[in-house]
């Protein structure tokens, strides 16, 4: 059983189950990637963009890179495919975020760790000075 939930493409109310949209959005959903899997299924198709595939299939670009996001529709397959990172929206074919950002993220870590270790190396010494005045 689900409860009764707002669908997050068409604000509907509708039980909710495993999934964030309604019934009726879903079959929409399903026909836009039976029409996008028969246009790039075609062998001369294949290395279409999501621009094109979108001027082909009349589905939209948004609709279409979630498809990619999602995996039903698989770069590999079909190399000119992608999505849009989601820090700097560059496009990108796997994962969450593109290379850039994730080394900016990396970056960000490593110098977050480094502060910690100079923190704790600080205390270190603290506690130690502490604990000698301590001994006298
Ligand atoms: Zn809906
Ligand atoms: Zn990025």
């Amino acid at each position: 059983m689900g409860d009764l939930a707002n669908c997050s493409r068409c604000n509907a109310l509708f039980l909710a189950g495993t999934v964030a949209i309604c019934n009726q959005c879903r079959n929409k959903e399903e026909q836009n990637y039976q029409k996008v899997y028969a246009f790039m299924r075609k062998k001369q198709n294949r290395m279409a963009s999501v621009e094109e595939i979108e001027v082909a299939t009349g589905v939209s670009e948004k609709q279409i890179r979630e498809f990619v996001k999602q995996k039903r529709l698989h770069p590999a397959q079909f190399p000119n495919i992608s999505y849009p990172c989601e820090k700097c929206e560059r496009p990108i074919q796997d994962g969450r975020i593109c290379e850039g950002c994730k080394q900016d993220i990396t970056k960000e870590l490593k110098r977050h760790e480094s502060n910690k270790e100079l923190d704790s190396k600080k205390k270190v010494k603290e506690n130690r000075t502490y604990y000698s005045v301590e001994n006298k």
